[in-house]
C-alpha cells in the first residue's frame, strides 16, 4: 500500500507531497527533501526523525 508524507502536516509552509511504496522509502524522501529544501537535518535528531515518520500516513 502507498505510504504518503505531506511537510504541511509537519506545520511547514510548502507544499511538498511525498509518496512512495513503503514508509522507509518515503521516509528516506522526506529525510532528502528536508535537507534540500528546508535546511533541516532529519538524521540529526531522533525525535525529528520520529516526528516525521509520525506524519507518514497511508494513501487513499
Ligand atoms: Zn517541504
Amino acid at each position: 500500500m502507498a505510504k504518503t508524507f505531506e511537510c504541511s502536516h509537519g506545520g511547514v509552509v510548502c507544499g511538498a507531497k511525498i509518496e512512495g511504496e513503503t514508509e522507509e522509502e518515503v521516509l528516506a524522501k522526506a529525510i532528502e527533501h528536508a535537507k534540500k529544501v528546508h535546511g533541516v537535518d532529519l538524521t540529526q535528531s531522533q525525535t525529528l526523525a520520529r516526528y516525521a515518520q509520525s506524519l507518514i500516513h497511508e494513501k487513499r
